[in-house]
């Protein structure tokens, strides 16, 4: 069988980039960070049973990963330039390994990031990445900065990942089309560091969508000390479905893993977030308000309020 230095030189060692004098290979790695910038530092732990099923594909899991960690970091409006990695593996299957890696590179190529140190150990699947990145100093996007009558937006889609987890879980049927879609959404998020990067001295808070809307965006309201009111028909989704509409509905709010950024910022960035989605081709939806006074109201397309019986995902709820 193969050791955990051979498996490590095998599949997760590579040339340091450019933001790196020493990476893999040594006690520390040491990194560079430039002048004028902060370190922003989060990690995140995927856990097989509680965040994933045991037989997901290798590579989409290595893509996963990394793509939550990644998120946080876009939610910062942070550049990310590093991670750490650690793995509890229950055996050293090397192809299970081989494409795990392949699906954890082929994401942090592509957003230049450097795998820099890491642990293996043998134990019951579940994988720990620390991700690193630069901001300029007092200029990362905090949950404390929503202001009364800011805009509420939200990028991309809302509800695909919770809806493809209710159909793999027998709760419902989806047409193979919005399988296609959902799955995606599920199992290889797409972080958005690029929205992040740009909404810096545009948006006055930011966070991304890991446990669902209602959850996430309270997190801003409570550090924000303030309210929202939420348009229900705003809400982007994926193609309706043919399924019950609170059930979609559920999902559009409460369900997690959709990795899309929720934002707010004053109404005369109007233009300039308009600019920002056609820039990037990412879909920018207006979905609200901040208010004054506290609690989350959300409004129906008849602008009636909508009593939801609803939360984001709590571990320990
Ligand atoms: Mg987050």
């Amino acid at each position: 069988m193969i050791s955990e230095f051979e498996l490590i030189r095998r599949y997760f060692t590579k040339a340091a980039g450019k933001y790196t004098r020493l990476g893999i290979g040594d006690d520390c790695a040491l990194i560079k960070v430039n002048e004028g910038m902060e370190l922003a530092l989060s990690t995140d732990m995927l856990v097989s049973g509680t965040h994933f099923f045991s037989d997901v594909s290798a590579s989409q899991l290595g893509h996963k990963v990394l793509a939550v960690n990644l998120s946080d970091m876009a939610a910062m409006g942070g550049q990310p330039r590093w991670c750490t990695l650690a793995a509890a593996l229950p055996e050293a299957n090397e192809t299970w390994v081989a494409a795990f890696a392949e699906g954890f590179f082929a994401l942090a190529d592509r957003f230049e990031v450097d795998l820099i140190g890491g642990d293996t150990t043998k134990g019951p699947l579940n994988f720990c990445v620390q991700i690193m990145g630069e901001v300029r100093t007092g200029k990362a996007l905090l949950r404390g900065g929503a202001k009364v009558e800011d805009d509420i937006w939200v990028s991309g889609e809302l509800g695909g990942a919770a809806l493809m987890l209710k159909h793999l879980q027998g709760q419902i049927l989806l047409s193979e089309e919005l399988v296609q879609q959902c799955a995606k959404r599920l199992h290889t998020p797409e972080p958005r560091v690029a929205l992040g990067l740009k909404l810096i001295n545009i948006a006055n808070s930011c966070i991304d969508v890991s446990d669902g809307l209602i959850a996430d965006l309270g997190h801003i309201l409570e550090r924000s000390q303030v309210g929202a009111e939420l348009w229900l028909g705003a809400i982007p989704s994926p193609l309706i479905p043919d399924i019950d509409s609170l059930e979609l509905y559920q999902c559009m709010l409460a369900g997690g893993d959709d990795y899309e950024l929720c934002f707010t910022a004053a109404k005369d960035k109007r233009a300039l977030i308009d600019d920002i989605s056609s820039s990037l081709k990412l879909r920018l939806s207006r979905i609200g308000i901040i208010k004054r006074e506290s609690g989350l109201v959300v409004k129906d397309h008849q602008q009636n309020v909508v009593e939801l019986a609803i939360k984001g995902f709590d571990h320990f709820g």
